[in-house]
């Protein structure tokens, strides 16, 4: 077995990841599923972080799009990142790993409060810290919760699983010969208007040089495979 290229990283998954093939909520079995892959290479050797998004539930975006304060639909969206990661925790927990829900926000009761150092001693024993309720602050996405994340707790690499296994030239179900992007530079994705994830967090990426790797989630062995060093999806880098 090759060694891991990769120590720590820190996993985006968004919300949607977790439907499934419905249009709320959360799919049990993709949930278990998922949980198997970071399981995987928890057990390789690898430390791992999960930030979750919210999209299945709620955004705050399309929550004042129907007319509800924008700060607050932001707060609902938050919260339904605190649903998603103690759904993860319990399928990660089923399946024998040890799991830790760290919220930016206050909710003592559900869950630990994310506090670096601590997280930081939480991957090194071991466990999965999954950072919840995105970077605690309005106006933000789990985008920018995962770049934050990643650069506090010194990830090598953050992995953004989505449901197509790169970056393309054009979208590649309206252009079927559009190809993918083996890797990109910041500078390339700025000037060809990629969209990788939202600008701010892009930036901090850029700023503090943290590699980006976009791959599909769906394609089985593609994190371990990853964290081997395989080149699946794009990786966007320095260059
Ligand atoms: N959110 C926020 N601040 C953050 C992270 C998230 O206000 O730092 C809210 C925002 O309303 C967002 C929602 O939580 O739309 C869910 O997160 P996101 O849209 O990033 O989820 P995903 O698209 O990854 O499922």
């Amino acid at each position: 077995m090759p060694a891991l290229k990769y120590k720590r990283v820190l996993l985006k998954l968004s919300g949607e990841a977790l439907m499934g093939r419905g249009d709320y909520g959360i799919d049990p079995d993709v949930l278990s599923w998922l949980a198997r892959e970071v399981i995987e290479v928890q057990k390789a050797g690898a430390q791992v972080g999960l930030v979750i998004g919210g999209g299945n539930i709620f955004r705050g975006a399309g929550l004042q799009a129907k007319g509800m304060d924008r700060v607050t639909g932001d707060h609902m969206g938050m919260l339904a990142t605190v649903m998603n990661a103690l759904a993860m925790q319990d399928a990660l927990e089923r399946l024998g790993a040890y799991a830790r829900t760290m919220s930016a926000l206050k909710i003592n009761e559900v869950c630990e409060d994310y506090i670096r150092r601590r997280a930081i001693r939480h991957l090194e024993k071991g466990r999965i810290a999954i950072f919840a309720a995105g970077t605690g602050n309005p106006f933000f996405t789990t985008d920018s919760a995962a770049a934050l994340r990643a650069i506090e707790v010194g990830a090598e690499l953050l992995l953004k699983a989505t449901k197509v296994d790169g970056i393309y030239e054009a979208d590649p179900k309206k252009v079927p010969e559009a190809r993918r992007f083996e890797q990109l530079s910041y500078e390339e994705v700025i000037a060809r208007n990629l969209q990788v994830m939202d600008t701010a967090a892009f930036a901090l990426c850029r700023d503090q040089n943290l590699p980006i790797r976009i791959y599909d989630m769906m394609q089985p062995g593609a994190l371990m495979r990853i964290l081997r060093g395989e080149p699946i999806g794009t990786l966007v880098h320095a260059g």
